[in-house]
This record gives C-alpha cells, structure tokens and sequence, in this order.
C-alpha cells in the first residue's frame, strides 16, 4: 500500500525526494492521499471511530461530531507528531522499499524485540 503512494504513475521504480516534491508539492498533496489510502474518502474518528466528520480543510484535520475532537489521517501512524515534512517520509519509506536489503535488517530487527 505505501508503495503505491511513491511510485509514479508509470511504474518505474521508487522515486527520490525530489520526485516527491515533484509530486507531492505540499503537505495537503500529502495529506490528500494518505486520507485516499486510509479511509477511501470516509473519514473516520480514530477515537471513537464514528464516520459523523466534518472537514476543516485550513488545518488539514476533520471535527468528530459525534465526540468533539479534532483529527488528522495521522493519528495512530508513524507520522503522527512527526516535525520531518510528511514528503521526507515519503521518500524514506521509498527507499526501505528499494533496498530488499534494509527491509531484511529492519524484519529480523523487529523479530529480535
Ligand atoms: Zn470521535
């Protein structure tokens, strides 16, 4: 799933943190697409899990109406309370993915805890 979110719609490859800017020019581009993956244009209270939301798009983040929070698609992510710019992130997952290598280390690293 990350990967589609950093190949390009060519399918060549992964891509470095240029195309990402190339692609992704702004947090919201972002944000756009990670609320696609997460919640398939539904979003979705990662508190109390209600779907009763309103989008308040200045911030990026949506009001829960059933429980009065305020949200972002980052919440119970890696990305959340991050302060590296959500394209970096990007970028980084693109390159763990090239790297069969790195995704082996990081495996047996997480096997190992
Ligand atoms: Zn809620």
């Amino acid at each position: 799933m990350v990967r589609l979110m950093i190949t390009p719609a060519n399918g060549r490859g992964l891509v470095g943190l240029d195309r990402v800017y190339a692609t992704y020019p702004t947090k919201a581009d972002c944000v756009v697409l990670l609320e696609r993956l997460r919640w398939q244009g539904n979003p979705q209270c990662p508190y109390c899990n209600s779907t009763r939301t309103s989008p308040m798009p200045k911030e990026d983040r949506h009001h829960c109406n059933n429980c009065s929070t305020a949200f972002s698609v980052t919440v119970n992510t890696a990305f959340h309370h991050t302060h590296l710019p959500l394209q970096k992130w990007f970028a980084v997952v693109s390159l763990v993915l090239k790297s069969r290598r790195s995704v082996s280390a990081l495996s047996v690293g997480a096997r190992g805890r």
